[in-house]
């Protein structure tokens, strides 16, 4: 079979294959069954079948290679056979998995030995990648697809630990979409929605994957930029702004764009987050005197 197939093809499959002979001794195991499984080939190669590490149990515990084994059937018949079943991993521990077992033959088409291809069922017994999901969902807008204010609890938290422990910079951003309430009025809430996230999609395709950007609530929006000194953030800010600025959705023929009120400031060492996000809010305040879609920012 490894003539057909080079090892090295084999070991680029990430599903875990083995091959036996009628012995039933494992005669080559490739590296996705190392990854799966947890033995080296050194470990296995040569090993015979019943004494296999791996000692196949379905769902009712019964252990196949003494009652059923799928690979001696389908060396007996010839036939593909496929099943989910329980393997046992070199740590201890049983892992779902799908055995598909296939005859191997010579040139002259008697059956030489078995190959088993077996993969990880990543089912709902895979709870880690439920929760992540959910956690996801918990710090995520609906919306708009970015971070919630829950999530910037959480990341300010820890940029509060950081602050204090290291010389961290961090540089808080605070933005109010001008005149929104007549993007209702005039358009409708769910062509609102839509500018929204069209301002929220901008944001975020302008800025650091390490930049964190969340809807604060309704048409606000709060981001937290880390290693920034006032300058950069100042034209951060101002980036932000004139993309704002030049972002439009397409609604019945109608070009429909905003502007935005930017604020900035950096947290100061002996300070919370919070009260620096105060502090940007209070710029925006002073956008909003001085005319609207404009940017101060200030230490
Ligand atoms: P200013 O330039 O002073 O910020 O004016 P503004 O109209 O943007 O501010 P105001 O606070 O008066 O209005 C904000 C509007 O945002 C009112 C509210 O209906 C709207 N809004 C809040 N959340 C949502 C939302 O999720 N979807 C939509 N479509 N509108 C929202
Ligand atoms: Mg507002
Ligand atoms: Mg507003």
């Amino acid at each position: 079979m490894t003539d057909i197939f080079s090892k090295d093809f084999l070991n680029a499959i990430t599903d875990g294959i083995y091959f036996l002979n009628r012995d039933k001794a494992i005669t080559f195991w490739n590296k996705g069954a190392e990854r799966l499984a947890g033995y080296s080939s050194a470990e296995v190669e040569g090993v015979r079948c019943e004494n296999n590490m791996l000692r196949h149990v379905d769902e009712n515990g019964i252990n196949l290679c003494e009652n059923g084994c799928p690979l001696e059937a389908t060396m007996h018949d010839g036939k593909i056979r496929e099943a989910n079943v329980y393997m046992h991993h070199k740590l201890g521990h049983r892992v779902l998995i799908n055995v598909k077992s296939f005859p191997i033959r010579d040139e002259l088409g008697r059956i030489t030995g078995a190959a088993e291809v077996f993969s990880k069922i990543e089912g709902p017994t895979d709870l880690t990648k439920e929760l992540e999901l959910l956690r996801q969902e918990a710090m995520t807008d609906p919306l708009t697809g970015i971070a919630n204010r829950r999530c910037m609890d959480l990341a300010a938290a820890h940029f509060e630990t950081s602050i204090k422990q290291t010389d961290l910079s961090l540089g808080i951003l605070f933005l109010d979409i001008d005149h929104f309430k007549t993007v209702n009025d005039k358009f409708g809430h769910e062509t609102g929605d839509k500018v929204l996230t069209m301002v929220a999609n901008t944001m975020s395709s302008a800025l650091r994957p390490t930049d964190i950007a969340s809807r604060w609530g309704g048409e606000e929006f709060v981001i937290f930029v880390p290693g920034v000194n006032l300058k950069e953030l100042s034209k951060l800010a101002e980036r932000l702004r004139r993309l704002i600025e030049a972002s439009w959705i397409d609604i019945k023929n109608e070009q429909i764009s905003v502007t935005a009120s930017i604020g900035g400031t950096m947290v100061r060492p002996d300070e919370t987050i919070c009260s620096a996000i105060r502090r940007a809010d209070k710029q925006v305040y002073l956008c909003k005197q001085s005319g609207r879609n404009c940017v101060h920012v200030e230490e």
